[in-house]
């Protein structure tokens, strides 16, 4: 019979890619919690316009990548291809825009249908914060300073830079509009068809494209500094002020817009050159009209997330898988005490293993596979006496322990 395949863009996750990727979440949770950050879980599949309507008509991630459908009830739904905007579809729905501010933290599957590439698939993981209720620029910097802490933690920080940038407020992104089209109407004939498309609906997408013949003409377009109100120039000096502060090195980007059209302000990327081009490992920024397009009050907040497939790819070694210990019977007498001790063992917190059949070879084999750390033999000689015979696998020195000792021995 033909065999089934995952689908294209999919992966199973096992062994040591599951440990890498299990290490990012642990690793990202902890400190989102010691920052103050609340875990959220939103679900996986959300109304088409919780996306369309906040993502941005342009975005490419509309326009190309969602996985939409119509449901056996005829309604429109979409697998979400981020989180930020469900999170704030899940704080309107959840009355929770009175209650601010709220740090919250996620992780999770998000799917876009991409061209399937390392570092970019459609399947994808993400973990995330979002500081949803703040207007202060200390709000920016403490998110991103926890980004920064999630890759020192995961000791890939000497490999990523962030770039920050700033797209300002309204008034000076009108401004800086008007600049970009200029400039790009100039080049129009040179422009991809997707951009040409861009400069009538939103030129400053044409900034994140990934055609090679628009980012030749990225070098000299505008940038946004000298459009900039003076209240969004002490924004973004503020910015950088508490990044200072908060001892996270940055280095400035002006070609840093987000993919998505609800952004303000803070713009950043933790960059690597490490995944060719999949370099960005985490982006986000400022977002205070979402909460507002989903049907809430007019609400601030900043946020980021990072691919875990990225970070996963980033990390040294995959963490060690745990080491079991091996209980072994000898005999049919044995096996009651033999499950005993294989429970007394889980219950005092160790990985413990018993084969559920085999000889003692046999089991010692299937001992040695699983990298266990001890043999533990019982046989009718070693119950007679209350104990067992403990084989030490690292250093292959043998004991015989008491029985009600095991758990402190192997521990
Ligand atoms: P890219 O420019 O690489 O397409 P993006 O701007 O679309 O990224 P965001 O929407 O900002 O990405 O998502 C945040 C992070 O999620 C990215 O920096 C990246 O680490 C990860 N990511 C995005 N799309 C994918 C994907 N298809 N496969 C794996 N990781 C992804
Ligand atoms: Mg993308």
């Amino acid at each position: 019979m033909e065999t089934l395949q995952p689908v294209r863009g999919t992966r199973d996750i096992i062994g040591d890619e599951q440990r890498r990727h299990a290490h990012v979440v642990a690793t990202a949770r902890a400190n989102a919690s010691l920052y103050g950050f609340d875990e959220w879980s939103t679900p996986i599949f959300e109304d088409t316009r919780v996306f369309s309507r906040t993502l941005g008509e342009t975005s490419d991630v509309v326009t190309k990548e969602m996985y939409s459908f119509a449901d056996r009830g005829g309604d429109n739904l979409t697998l979400r291809p981020e989180n930020t905007a469900g999170i704030c579809r899940a704080l309107v729905s959840n009355g929770l825009t009175q209650s601010l501010p709220q740090k919250v933290f996620y992780a999770g599957p998000m799917f876009r249908y991409e061209r399937p590439q390392k570092g970019r698939y459609r399947q994808f993981h993400q973990i995330g914060a979002e500081l949803i209720g703040s207007a202060e620029p200390l709000a920016d910097a403490e998110i991103i300073a926890l980004g920064w802490d999630i890759l020192n933690a995961l000791n890939i920080a000497a490999d990523v830079i962030l770039e920050l940038n700033t797209l300002g407020d309204a008034e000076s992104r009108a401004a800086y509009r008007d600049a970009l089209v200029a400039y790009f109407a100039s080049h129009r004939a040179e422009l991809s068809a997707d951009s040409q498309a861009r400069l009538d609906k939103n030129p400053m997408r044409i900034l994140d494209s990934k055609d090679a013949g628009d980012r030749a003409l990225l070098g000299a377009a505008p940038t946004i500094e000298p459009f900039l109100t003076a209240s969004a120039a002490g924004f973004y000096a503020d910015v950088k002020l508490n990044l200072e502060r908060l001892g996270v090195p940055f280095r400035e980007n002006p070609r840093i817009v987000r993919g998505l059209d609800y952004y303000s302000h803070t713009a950043f990327e933790f960059v690597t050159t490490r995944l060719g081009a999949q370099g960005t490992v985490m982006a986000g920024g400022r977002y205070d009209g979402l909460v507002a397009e989903m049907g809430g009050p007019q609400t601030p907040a900043v946020g980021w997330a990072a691919g875990i497939e990225r970070l996963a790819m980033l990390l040294g070694a995959a963490p060690a898988a745990s080491r079991p210990v091996a209980v072994i019977p000898m005999g049919d007498a044995a096996e009651a005490a033999a499950i005993a001790v294989l429970q007394t063992l889980r219950r005092a917190g160790i990985r413990a293993e018993m084969a559920y059949r085999g000889n003692m070879k046999r089991r010692l084999e299937r001992a040695n596979k699983t990298a266990a750390r001890f043999a533990i033999i019982i046989g009718e000689n070693e119950l007679a006496r209350g104990v067992a015979a403990v084989k030490n696998l690292t250093t292959g020195t043998q004991a015989d322990i008491a029985l009600d000792a095991l758990a402190d021995h192997v521990a």
